[in-house]
């Protein structure tokens, strides 16, 4: 079923399976397989030649896994996904797949920790240099591009700062240039749509709001097939020059009969073939759960985290919220052009009374989880200075936005009542 003119109400419930040929289930079944019989020698290799699309091992492709693949792609409106095995195995084979060692990529500084991580550290153990700028100058990705940029990369909704990255305005300078801009959608699900404003790769850790109900790791990356690789030949040496570890392949030229999709299926027959990061049947099939409920949760965290930052910024202990709605001037401005059916469910807030203040919030709390996550349908919190953000120093928690008394809350989807009820009596004790 081609459901990408449907909405994504419907997209997250039919793009990409109807029913089982074999047993007609409704519910995609879970291959649990780690490989596939092959008709004969010809359609074994074939399959291997590519001459033929089918299954040969888990590792590479499964059918319950692509039923996943087709239904974000055809959410997010692109022509091809690639489930893998986490949000950072997603993020590591986007970059992997355009750059080697040599190469180099520019990256807003807004990230993840983790994805911080492995591109200031473990890409630089590997020989590619990330290229840190500051989202606030959109003109700064283009000043950091050389011939050997291979990619420019940026979060929709990093946190803490929840300041919404102007995917538009680097998308287009990013076509001028010819270098593909990636963008990770894990915090806005739905609420945004990055290929709709020129992003030409879209990432995941889909055990976030995908999933939703946080019992699976799990990542994807979208193609849009909107990015023109031959016509920047040498810029994309592994797309466009022969393959040695494929009979000479070059992707570009290989998989064209198939459409846009060279940048997917690279990522595919190489990366997960050699490094073997697959996301699980399994998993697959959480995610597609998940996702058929995806739509109405969004609103639902989108409702109740309005809800919530509206009352914190009225609440006499607390310094400032950190909410995309409540921000104002050119961050406002952002937000409301890269989000475009809510803010999402992150809020953030700051305690007048500092460290002390957001240790005893967070242990007085009863509904909420205190954990390491977001986009739980339950509700979540986490005090960034005394846990994930530790490590660094109190300058460096501050320039990713950390205060001491910061508090980050991920609003789930239980009854507004319950959540404000359990926020103010943990207040109370702060
Ligand atoms: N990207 C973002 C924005 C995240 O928040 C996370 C995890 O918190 C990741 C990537 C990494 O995802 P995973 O934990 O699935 O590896």
């Amino acid at each position: 079923m081609t459901a990408k003119s449907f909405h994504p109400e419907t997209i997250v419930l039919h793009a990409g399976y109807r029913a089982d040929p074999n047993s007609h289930s409704v519910a995609v079944p879970i291959h649990q397989t780690t490989s596939y019989q092959f008709r004969d020698t010809k359609h074994a290799s074939d399959l291997f030649a590519l001459a033929e699309m089918g299954n040969i091992y888990t590792r590479i492709m499964n059918p319950t896994t692509d039923v996943l693949e087709q239904r974000m792609a055809a959410l997010e409106g692109g022509v091809a996904g690639l489930g893998v095995a986490s949000g950072q195995s997603a993020s590591t084979f986007a970059i992997l797949n355009l750059c080697q060692a040599g190469d180099n990529f520019v990256s807003s500084t807004d990230l993840y920790g983790g994805t911080w991580n492995l591109f200031a550290n473990t890409m630089k153990q590997m020989g590619i240099e990330c290229r840190f700028v500051d989202p606030a100058d959109p003109a700064a990705f283009a000043r950091a591009t050389d011939a050997k940029t291979r990619l420019w990369y940026a979060e929709t909704l990093p946190n803490p700062k929840l300041q919404a990255f102007p995917i538009a305005e680097v998308a287009a300078q990013a076509d001028q240039i010819g270098v593909p801009l990636i963008v990770d959608n894990t915090a806005a699900p739905v609420i945004c749509r990055p290929i709709e404003h020129g992003a030409h790769i879209v990432v995941y850790s889909t055990t976030k709001f995908i999933g939703g109900h946080g019992t699976s790791i799990g990542g994807m990356l979208v193609d849009s097939g909107k990015f023109d690789w031959e016509k920047y030949g040498d810029r994309f040496p592994t797309l466009n020059h022969p393959d040695p570890s494929y009979h000479g392949a070059v992707w570009t030229q290989a998989v064209k009969p198939l459409g846009p999709v060279a940048y997917i299926i690279r990522a595919r027959v190489i990366l997960l073939r050699d490094i073997g990061a697959a996301m699980s049947p399994f998993n697959a099939f959480q995610f597609i759960q998940g996702m058929e409920t995806l739509p109405l949760r969004m609103r639902a965290h989108c409702d109740n985290a309005a809800a919530v930052a509206h009352v914190l910024s009225k609440h006499p202990k607390v310094a400032s919220v950190t909410y995309p709605g409540l921000m104002t001037g050119e961050a406002r401005r952002r937000a409301d052009a890269v989000l475009k059916h809510g803010y999402g469910a992150l809020v953030g807030f700051e305690l007048k009374d500092g460290i002390e203040a957001g240790k005893r919030f967070i242990d007085s709390l009863k509904m909420f989880y205190h954990v390491a996550n977001i986009g739980d349908a339950r509700s979540l919190a986490i005090h960034p200075a005394s846990t994930t953000h530790s490590q660094l120093s109190v300058d460096d928690q501050l320039a990713t936005g950390v205060t001491p008394g910061y508090v980050r809350l991920s609003v789930g989807i239980e009854h507004i009542d319950d959540i404000l009820a359990d926020l103010n009596q943990a207040l109370e004790l702060a």
